[in-house]
């Protein structure tokens, strides 16, 4: 048997599983494939469309959708838009650029390939200074950085 009830824009009516027809919220209409319905708790879940976690948001009681969000895990917008498209702990996470910063810089995603000569060039001012090869990257990035006579501005047009 089916768990959840599923929406889509323009039909928001479902089936419980005794048969009895539901129409769900209106505001489900502007975030149909955000939102589903768990028939075994009769919860309505919304999912963060960043992180696409499902919460809880509203319980249908004897045939109404009564509202039990949790306001700091989602924030509830009107009757009209109903909740936030990205739950609390995603928006907290963009509001935050220092720790993006370091997610980013820690991350592997940046895959940097070399010239042989370069990485040769790096191994030995890397053993002449005695510090890694990636502080010895960067020694050089900071050297050009500081002499930087590029026009960013110019450059990206
Ligand atoms: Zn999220």
């Amino acid at each position: 048997m089916t768990q959840y009830a599923y929406f889509k824009k323009g039909n928001l009516d479902f089936l419980l599983e005794d048969g009895t027809k539901i129409a769900a919220p209106k505001f489900i209409n502007k975030g149909a494939k955000n939102y589903r319905f768990h028939l075994k708790n009769n919860i309505l879940e919304k999912k963060c469309i960043e992180c696409e976690t499902f919460l809880d948001v509203q319980k249908l009681i004897a045939g109404e959708f009564i509202d039990i969000h949790d306001e700091t895990k989602i924030h509830y917008i009107s009757e009209s838009s109903g909740y936030q498209g990205k739950c609390k702990s995603c928006l907290n996470r963009e509001q935050n650029p220092q720790e993006n910063v370091h997610i980013r810089s820690v991350s592997d995603e940046n895959n940097f390939s070399l010239t042989d000569e370069n990485l040769n060039y790096i191994q030995i001012l890397s053993l002449i200074k005695n510090i890694s090869e990636d502080e010895t990257l960067n020694f050089i990035v900071s050297i050009i950085r500081k002499h930087n006579r590029i026009e960013y501005k110019e450059s990206i047009k």
